[in-house]
């Protein structure tokens, strides 16, 4: 699995801080992508279990989410970095321009964010969008938390 970056990012995943890791190869190809970079697979750098480990040890007690751009794809080594995260005390996330994911993915998941980007409908701001961002365990859809002077 290739990454094309890492940061640190506050938007993504709401009340949480979240170290996000960019995942190369995406193959959905939404017209209008604003991470184009993402889609050769052979892009970024190989994320390997030290670089991985040795990110989250670096921000721990600051950071508390995991967030992965991507990288259903690579469904085994997903599963071992979201479980680590999770043995470490992270929350994790995966943003996916899938519909439906795994199961056995999302068995390791606290929120996942779902659909493919389509200007027309806009993101998870835009109350028209196609895009669910859901906590998985209670299945509950959270949308309403990315859209301003929400009442919860
Ligand atoms: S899922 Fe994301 S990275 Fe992939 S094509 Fe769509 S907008 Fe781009």
């Amino acid at each position: 699995m290739n990454y094309y970056n890492i940061q640190i990012v506050l938007q993504e995943v709401p009340h949480e801080i979240s170290i996000c890791f960019s995942v190369c190869g995406c193959t959905i190809r939404c017209h209008g992508c604003h991470s184009p970079h993402l889609w050769k697979e052979n892009n970024g750098y190989l994320l390997t279990p030290r670089i991985y480990r040795e990110t989250l040890d670096r921000y721990k007690g600051l950071a508390t989410c995991v967030l992965f751009m991507g990288g259903e794809w690579h469904k085994e080594n997903l599963i071992y970095f979201l479980n680590y995260a999770l043995e470490q005390g992270y929350q994790t996330c995966l943003y996916s321009g899938e519909d439906k994911i795994d199961p056995q993915i999302l068995k390791y998941l606290t929120w996942i964010k779902t659909g493919r980007w389509d200007a027309e409908l806009g993101g998870l701001h835009s109350p028209n969008t196609n895009q669910r961002f859901v906590e998985v365990q209670s299945n509950t859809l959270l949308n309403h938390l990315f859209i301003k002077d929400h009442s919860s």
